[in-house]
């Protein structure tokens, strides 16, 4: 008989400021998950934005993790050591038509479609983009990629996508029409000039190097998960299973932010709390 696929499981967070609840919430979520089925649970380091990034959250990302007792198998990814990936990516992506360089400023962006001719609209990475440079942008024959921002020409990339959810809040299948990523995500940021990635193109990369089966995170991020899925059928990469769990709101019903230092683990860890004490307050039943 053949055996199911081995479940494996991510927490990839940020070095950019302390852990708080939430990222406790998520990192115990993916960590059980791969546990209770017998299979791995890996670390990933997001650190392309080096002017957020900084060292000592790294090791407190780590102390903190093996205080709340999750250990991690495998080394840990780390964003920053992978840039030439997504470069060879974003070359592909290029060679094939998909994008065009901008040099657009947020202020021209909400300049152009605030515009009287232009129905202002948002999609997961907010303001729609109005199409100012995506002839203008758009490759010449021969040309390498172009120090510049680079955008994914929605019109030419798009196609129907679809992907699976098993988190209550959005669980079912979701289909995406072409149409609706053309008009509802837009021709999104792929590679930022000054990092070279974007968040939406390393994650995807990254997921497959980390042939993760199941991306645990938070409901913030399920929006994002269209263009995921989008770059993941242009670059031919397996589309994981999706588990979009709820945010860890404060008694206001705000969400909680990495500035948020009341919050940190270390805060509570500092007062005296315990591992199981923060799994009773995100509200997951005692670790086995
Ligand atoms: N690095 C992201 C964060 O800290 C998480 C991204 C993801 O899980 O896909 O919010």
């Amino acid at each position: 008989m053949k055996g199911k696929a081995e479940v494996i499981t991510r927490f990839a967070p940020s070095p950019t400021g302390p852990l708080h609840l939430g990222h406790a919430y998520s990192a115990i979520l993916a960590h059980d998950m791969a546990r209770n089925t017998g299979g791995k649970f890996l670390l990933r380091i997001e650190d392309i934005d080096q002017s957020r990034a900084r060292p000592h959250w790294e090791e407190q990302i780590f102390d903190d993790l093996r205080w709340l007792g999750l250990s991690w198998d495998g080394p840990v990814m780390r964003q920053s050591e992978r840039l030439n990936i997504y470069r060879e990516a974003l070359d592909n992506l290029w060679q094939r038509d998909f994008l065009f360089a901008c040099n657009c400023t947020r202020r021209d962006i909400e300049a152009a479609v605030s515009a009287p001719q232009e129905g202002v609209s948002y999609g997961p990475d907010g303001l729609i983009y109005p199409g100012t440079c995506r002839e203008s942008g758009a490759r010449k024959p021969g040309q390498t990629l172009p120090d510049a921002a680079l955008r994914l020409n929605m019109a030419r990339a798009a196609q129907d996508i679809q992907f699976e959810e098993i988190c209550e809040i959005h669980r079912g299948t979701h289909h995406i029409s072409r149409t609706e990523l053309i008009e509802k995500v837009g021709d999104v940021v792929l590679a930022r000039r000054d990092m070279g990635t974007s968040y939406h193109l390393a994650v995807v990369l990254d997921d497959a190097a980390q042939r993760i089966t199941h991306v645990t995170r938070g409901a913030d991020l399920f929006d994002a998960t269209q263009i995921h899925v989008l770059l993941q059928n242009l670059l031919e990469l397996p589309t994981p299973t999706y588990c979009h769990h709820d945010l860890i709101r404060d008694k206001n019903g705000k969400r909680l932010a990495k500035r948020d230092d009341a919050r940190a683990i270390a805060t509570y860890r500092a007062d005296g709390a315990s591992p199981a004490d923060i799994r009773r307050m995100v509200g997951l039943p005692p670790a086995t």
